[in-house]
């Protein structure tokens, strides 16, 4: 029970240091994730933010470049100058913005009027199919308009965005277009010395859904109507945000972050591959997780050999206790067992109020045996009587005890007087019947003298009365004779087989 007791102890303590350790492997590895997380919705925001500025301002300079152009047309019609003012006059402020690729004026025809190109008017051309140009001669009030991209019909035939106003004669009627192009070049070129991996992506949504450009640059991926997917839905709808989704165009998985423009109506995404923002941490995940497995595991192999050692220990003390109250010759329990057992047996006899029996047996001149058969025969005798007394007594609380020599005990728990002397003679008589031969007795064959002491032990009671009746009561079966059984204060009656010269 007790050795049950410790190994449910020692089991619990590894299952508290095992649960500990993947607790802290875990909590540790998740709260990684999450910072890991976190860093990168910042830097995907950081990046956002930059580029967002970027594009805003280059827009801003193209929109001045344009209502410039507008502001000098009007100018023009009222003037007749030469066609270098006239160019300064239309593209002056065309000049700071380097976003863009050409500035048109386009009358409501659709023929080109100016373009802020080097060749003034040297050109002929019609873009009356042209988005840029449709949206506004059918609609009146649209202001600034962000076109899909087309390929340019400049001989580079560059892929290319209008962004272009309407101009009205004085009635307000339809009077043709201000466009400036961008090339898609020229703001992809702004996306990549930035570092988003492999797998990181940065797209430039119109604000209806149509993917105008995208990082990296996938020609047969732009100009879709990405409107109706719930993943850009939400782009269009909220100012700014992050989130993780897998792309509706190339079904990576990344962390998403979106903003608006400022003052165009325009959504441009940053996002990062989930898998190369982790990469770094699974690598670490897969280490930890190794050596968290290698730590628990040695804590239940080292659980099993120290509960390997305990059983081994427990046994050999088990064994050991059991040596030092065992009786080397007979097997009998020792004089100290015999204490023990009396001690506990007395206590338990106070208790209950029950009555407790003891016997004393000496064998009969055996100082005599010895010298006649030697000691050797004298041992087999002792080991004889040994057996007999362990055959007679039958229940399992009474014990046969080595007192010492050629001594012996016998605890009777719950056993009163008369029981016990019933014993007592049951046990004398089985050692006469074995008939062991003793030349030097005067009954010719071993027999033994036993000294029966009972009591009724009760609170302050002395026990050793109880021993020294047993040892008064075998001192009296000596001087009755010998091959007697006494008990305390009984006179003296020669035993019945009890032999004339015995009393000589
Ligand atoms: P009594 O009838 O009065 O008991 O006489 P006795 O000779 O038996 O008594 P005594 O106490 O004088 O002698 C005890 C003898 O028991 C002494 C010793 O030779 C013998 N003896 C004690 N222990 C052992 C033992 O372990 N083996 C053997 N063979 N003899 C033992
Ligand atoms: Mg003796
Ligand atoms: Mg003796």
């Amino acid at each position: 029970m007790k050795r049950l007791l410790s190994e449910v102890y020692l089991h619990l303590i590894a299952g508290v240091i095992a649960l500990g350790i993947l607790g802290i492997s875990a909590h540790t590895l998740w709260m990684d994730r999450l910072g890991t997380w976190q860093e990168a919705e910042k830097s995907s925001r950081n990046v956002l933010t930059t580029i967002v500025r970027d594009l805003d301002s280059n827009l801003e300079l193209l929109d001045l470049s344009l209502k410039g152009a507008m502001e000098g047309l009007r100018h023009l019609s009222s003037q007749q100058l030469s066609p270098d003012l006239k160019y300064r006059m239309l593209f002056d402020r065309a000049v700071s913005a380097n976003f863009m690729a050409s500035l048109l004026l386009i009358d409501r025809n659709g023929n080109l009027i100016a373009d802020a190109g080097p060749v003034i008017a040297s050109r002929s051309l019609n873009v009356s199919d042209r988005e840029y140009f449709t949206v506004h001669r059918n609609t009146q009030h649209l202001g600034l308009y962000v076109s899909r991209p087309y390929r340019s019909r400049a001989p580079d035939g560059d892929l290319t965005i209008g962004i272009s106003r309407r101009l009205s004669d004085a009635d307000g009627g339809f009077a043709g277009v201000v466009m400036g192009s961008i090339a898609l070049n020229t703001i992809n070129q702004r996306f990549e010395h930035l570092s988003l991996g492999q797998q990181g992506a940065i797209n430039l949504f119109r604000g209806d859904g149509i993917l105008l450009t995208r990082y990296p640059f996938d020609e047969s991926q732009i100009n879709q109507e990405l409107g109706g997917s719930p993943h850009v839905q939400r782009l269009l709808k909220d100012k700014s945000g992050t989130f993780d989704s897998v792309s509706p165009i190339d079904g990576v998985h990344r962390i998403i972050s979106f903003g608006r423009l400022e003052k165009y109506p325009l959504v441009l995404t940053v996002a990062l591959s989930v898998d190369e923002v982790f990469a770094a941490w699974e690598r670490k995940a897969l280490v930890l997780s190794l050596v968290t497995l290698v730590l628990c595991c040695a804590v239940v192999g080292l659980t099993f050999l120290f509960q390997r050692e305990l059983r081994r220990r427990t046994r050999a003390e088990t064994k050991l206790r059991r040596i030092a109250r065992t009786d080397d010759l007979t097997g009998l329990p020792n004089r100290r067992a015999f204490r023990e057992t009396f001690e506990r047996e007395w206590r338990q006899a106070i208790r209950s109020g029950s009555a407790l029996s003891l016997l004393y047996i000496d064998a009969d001149y055996f100082k005599s045996f010895n010298d006649r058969y030697g000691h050797g025969r004298g041992d087999e005798v002792l080991r004889a009587i040994a057996g007999t007394l362990d055959a007679s007594i039958r229940r399992p609380r009474d014990i046969a005890a080595r007192y010492g020599g050629e001594e012996f005990a016998v605890i009777l728990p719950e056993t009163d007087l008369t029981g016990a002397m019933r014993i007592a003679d049951a046990i004398r008589e089985t050692i006469n019947a074995m008939a062991m031969a003793h030349e030097g007795s005067p009954y010719h064959i071993v027999t033994i003298s036993v000294g029966v002491a009972s009591a009724q032990p009760s609170r302050g009671h002395e026990r050793n009365t109880l021993l020294e009746a047993a040892d008064q009561a075998l001192y009296q079966a000596k001087a009755a004779g010998r091959n007697a059984v006494r008990s305390p204060g009984e006179a003296f009656v020669p035993s019945r087989t009890s032999l004339p010269d015995a009393a000589a």
